[in-house]
């Protein structure tokens, strides 16, 4: 009997386990879309990031050979600095974000950290080194401590505490029944866009890779919890390496730097106040913006 029992009980282990490697897989597939025919070179060397300089250097990829979707993509990162890119849907920006990850391989150009081809270093090292904030976070159905815990499970408590504090959850953490041990998901605690934002700013802090990629949000959140996630990113941001990949311009306003792209190439590029002035596409996404938050807001104000 013992002996049935300790096969079964690790089975359940293993099951458990393995869905919840599952889980986080089958997601982080749907989130960036792997390729899995990339493949380490044989003699590949661990990345190096120090301060995470990152360069695309005439970049050109198509998912299909006969369909180009970025074009002679030239643009630098330097350490510590936030770049922006911002451009209408379709036009490209989520895939920089899968190349940067190596989810697949350019057709021509390189793209370098901190002058190393990512072609020639191991994936492994290359993924350590970058965080995720994706649009839509995953959580599991665990306590919050585990969902921001995930991802560096063996962290000392005061560290988790200390990425929570600095993400901006403290405040609401308290409010919650049980704070950190509350249970999320289906029979737990529904947890709002923002907060689901500041959880995964958390997990990363724990994670403290030097270059972030922020895929921001397509939804608009509320203004309080919108507040609440500016202050979390500007937390995240600091004396990091940073790729925001905008679709709400009102995120991205402090950013060193914003590349506008269009049908994969980088048709304007500047600070906010200079793309403004320039009054080119940046411009028009930006007045376009503020119309449909008008537009929101008078919808809000009827319905209130
Ligand atoms: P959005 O703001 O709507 O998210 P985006 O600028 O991030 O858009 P991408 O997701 O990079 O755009 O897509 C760029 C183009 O590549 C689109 O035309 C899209 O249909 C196409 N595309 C994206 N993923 C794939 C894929 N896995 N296979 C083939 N084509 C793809």
């Amino acid at each position: 009997m013992i002996q049935l029992f300790i096969p079964l009980n690790f089975l359940g282990f293993v099951y458990r386990e393995i869905r919840q490697a599952l889980v986080s897989i089958e997601r982080m597939f749907r989130l960036l879309e792997t390729n899995e025919a990339v493949v380490d070179a044989p003699d590949a060397v661990p990345l190096q990031p120090d301060g995470g300089e990152l360069r695309f250097d005439s970049v050109a990829f198509g998912y299909q050979p006969e369909r180009t979707i970025l074009r002679d993509l030239n643009f630098t990162v330097h350490p510590g600095q936030t770049v922006a890119i911002v451009g209408p849907s379709g036009a490209g920006k989520s895939t920089i974000a899968r190349l940067l990850f190596r989810f697949y391989d350019v057709n021509e150009g390189r793209i370098l950290i901190n002058g190393q081809d990512i072609r020639d270093v191991t994936q492994e090292s290359l993924r350590r080194a970058i965080g995720v904030v994706p649009q839509d976070t995953v959580l599991f159905n665990e306590s919050i401590y585990y969902n921001i815990a995930y991802g560096r499970p063996d962290a000392p408590r005061e560290a988790v505490l200390d990425a929570a504090r600095r993400a901006n959850l403290q405040g609401f953490i308290d409010r919650l029944p049980d704070g950190y041990d509350t249970r999320v998901g289906e029979r737990g605690l529904k947890v709002s866009g923002g907060e689901k934002q500041r959880i995964a700013i958390a997990r990363m802090l724990l994670k403290d890779p030097p270059i972030l990629i922020l895929d921001e949000a397509t939804s608009a959140l509320d203004s309080h919890s919108e507040q609440a996630v500016l202050a979390a990113l500007a937390a995240a941001t600091v004396r990091r390496t940073t790729l925001a990949i905008a679709h709400r311009l009102s995120t991205i306003m402090n950013a060193d730097a914003i590349l506008v792209l269009d049908q994969g190439r980088v048709v304007e590029q500047g600070t906010h106040v200079q793309l403004l002035a320039a009054g080119g596409l940046y411009h028009a996404l930006w007045q376009q913006q503020q119309h449909s938050l008008d537009r929101d807001a008078s919808e809000q104000g009827r319905a209130d």
